[in-house]
C-alpha cells in the first residue's frame, strides 16, 4: 500500500505522515528533507540557488547522514529548499530516489507536495493537508522560536506567503492536490484531531477501494 501525503508548509502533515506510517507500519520518507539538504548543502559550499548543474549533482550525490536536524529544520533551510525545488533538474535527480522508496515490497508512506501528482500517482491514499496561512504561520513561528530563532511573527507570515506562492507557481511539479486527493483542513484542529480525521479519510479511501 502506498500512502501519499501532501499539502502547504507548515500544515501537519508531517505529523499526520509520522503518525499514520506508525499506525499502518509502513517506512515514511519526509521527502521536504531532500530538498532542505540540498539548500542547506549549496549554501555551505557557497554554490548559488539557480546554478541548476553543480545543485543537481549535490541532489544526486546526496547523503543525508551529512546533516544535523537542527539545520534542515531552519527558516533558511525551508526557504532554499523551496528556491532549489523549483529548478527540473533537482527535482529529476531526486525522482529515482523516492520512487524507489515509494514502490518498495510492503509499501510505504511519503509526505511532500507532488507525491499525489508525480512521484506515486497511483498511490492506494491521497491527502492534501491545508490550514489558514496565519493558523500555520503561528504553528512555524512556535517551532522556530522553540529551537531559539527569535524571529517575528510577521516576517513568517510573509516568508510562508512567498514559499507557497512559489511552490504552487512553479512550472515543473507545482505544489498541487490530486484530483482523487481528500482535503484534510486543519485549521481549527488540534493535532490529535487532525490525526483522527486523516486516519478515518484513508480508512474510508482503503474500504472504498476493497469494493470497487
Ligand atoms: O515540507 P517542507 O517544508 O520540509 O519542504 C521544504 C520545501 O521543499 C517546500 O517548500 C518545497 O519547495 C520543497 N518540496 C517539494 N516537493 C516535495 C517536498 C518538498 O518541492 N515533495
Amino acid at each position: 500500500m502506498i500512502i501519499a501525503i501532501d499539502g502547504t508548509t507548515a500544515s501537519g502533515k508531517g505529523t499526520i505522515a509520522k503518525r499514520l506510517s506508525g499506525y499502518y507500519g509502513l517506512p515514511h520518507m519526509d521527502t521536504g528533507r531532500l530538498y532542505r539538504a540540498v539548500g542547506v548543502a549549496a549554501v555551505k559550499h557557497g554554490v548559488a540557488l539557480d546554478a541548476a548543474g553543480p545543485l543537481a549533482d549535490i541532489a544526486r550525490t546526496l547523503d543525508l547522514n551529512d546533516f544535523i536536524e537542527h539545520e534542515l529544520r531552519s527558516a533558511e533551510a525551508g526557504k532554499a529548499a523551496s528556491v532549489v525545488a523549483a529548478i527540473p533538474s533537482v527535482r529529476q535527480a531526486l525522482f529515482e530516489l523516492q520512487r524507489a522508496f515509494a514502490t518498495q515490497a510492503g509499501g510505504a508512506l511519503l509526505d511532500g507536495r507532488d507525491i499525489g501528482t508525480v512521484i506515486a500517482p497511483d498511490a492506494d491514499v491521497k491527502l492534501w493537508v491545508d490550514a489558514d496561512v496565519i493558523q500555520r504561520s503561528v504553528r512555524r513561528w512556535k517551532e522556530l522560536v522553540g529551537q531559539g530563532d527569535m524571529i517575528p511573527l510577521e516576517t513568517v507570515v510573509e516568508q510562508l506567503k512567498t514559499r507557497d506562492a512559489r511552490d504552487q507557481g512553479r512550472s515543473d511539479a507545482p505544489a498541487a492536490m490530486a484530483a482523487d486527493a481528500i482535503l484534510i483542513d486543519t485549521t481549527d484542529l488540534t493535532i490529535d484531531a487532525a490525526v483522527e480525521k486523516a486516519l478515518a479519510a484513508v480508512e474510508a479511501a482503503l474500504a472504498r477501494g476493497k469494493t470497487a
